[in-house]
């Protein structure tokens, strides 16, 4: 196989996780397969039938069933891929392309029922994704080039990169994870915020979730809106900041406690508010990816109808769906 040097390639991150029923679940997958062919569409690779893809995926798991690892916060990883492989030297439409799927136990990222907390380079010389570009897609092409920027963030003793954009230095994701700010807003008003899907920000499965989750407590307000650091500083200073935390399937949740910005070290006060948010989030993801939360199960469990694409390993799959048109 030529390498794919071009960049026509893309991934996809989702995670399998075995029950206390020791049934196997794959977290709400089907939006790993409507993105990763918005990703394939995006880079004029071939399109994919979405339900034959995660069927495919399913039997492999069930073959490495073994291997899904059943302690506190373990998952088996899932990582499906498809890049061009054409032998040509040109840049054009790929005639010819792989799709594998790599799976792999991983660990707890934290440990026990704690959070860690992780500090964060804010440089706006460092751009991650701009409006028109390929940001909000899972392409290869975005991922390579952030290593350096990662290195830059562990030379100034941060362990992350906040990725800044505009001349507003607008908060758009955390390394890769999408971020979220838990605050009271300038207008007095509580609320969990995060940066809307408008072409730089990745639209994560975590992320929807987290939002799922907190629309349905109807406890605070929840708001996609663009946040500036000129913002966070306000409300930094007026002690008005909860929480601050990136969400992706790696982490789930993963809480921030500095940012390094111009020069400042900025103290985000996330622990020391519990972190409430966060820890609750937490068990909530665990018990809705461990256990199949039934229907009306008590109030604060989530709307089954937006988790009903959280599917046990043994589901009887749907009939196929035409869904994608098989045109290439
Ligand atoms: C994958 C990814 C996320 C998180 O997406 P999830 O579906 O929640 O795992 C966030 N930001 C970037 C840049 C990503 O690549």
């Amino acid at each position: 196989m030529p390498p794919a040097r071009l960049s026509p390639q893309l991934f996809e991150g989702m995670k399998a996780f075995k029950g206390g029923d020791r049934r196997v679940r794959l977290f709400r997958p089907w939006l790993n397969m409507d993105r990763m062919l918005r990703s394939a569409l995006r880079l004029c690779l071939p399109s994919f039938d979405k339900g034959e893809l995660l069927e495919c995926i399913r039997r492999l798991i069930e073959v490495d069933k073994d291997w899904v690892p059943d302690g506190a916060g373990t998952s088996l990883y899932v990582r499906p891929v498809l890049l061009g492989n054409e032998p040509s030297l040109g840049v054009s439409h790929p005639l010819q392309a792989l799709l594998y799927v790599i799976l792999s136990p991983v660990g707890s990222y934290f440990p026990g029922d704690s959070v860690t907390p992780v500090s964060l380079l804010a440089d706006p010389a460092f751009i991650r994704a701009w409006v028109g570009g390929v940001g909000n897609y899972k392409v290869g092409g975005n991922y390579g080039p952030t290593v350096l920027v990662q290195q830059e963030a562990k030379k100034k003793g941060c362990e992350q990169v906040l990725w800044l954009f505009g001349p507003d230095h607008q908060l758009t994701e955390v390394g890769n994870m999408n971020i979220f700010v838990y605050w009271t807003h300038e207008d007095g008003v509580l609320e969990l915020v995060t940066p809307p899907l408008d072409g730089v920000i990745l639209p994560g499965i975590v992320r929807k979730s987290l939002l799922d989750l907190a629309y349905n407590w109807g406890e605070f307000r929840v708001a996609e809106r663009k946040i500036t650091m000129k913002e966070l500083l306000q409300a930094l200073e007026e002690g008005r900041v909860r929480e601050v935390f990136g969400s992706g399937t790696a982490c789930q949740v993963c809480p921030v406690h500095q940012i390094l910005y111009q020069g400042q070290h900025l103290h985000i006060p996330t622990m020391e508010n519990g972190p409430e948010l966060i820890l609750r989030f937490q068990k909530e993801l665990k018990a809705i990816q461990v256990r199949f939360r039934e229907r009306g199960s008590g109030p604060d469990a989530c709307s089954p109808e937006k988790f009903t694409s959280h599917e046990p390993l043994d589901w009887e799959p749907p009939s196929p769906t035409p869904n994608s048109p098989r045109d290439r």
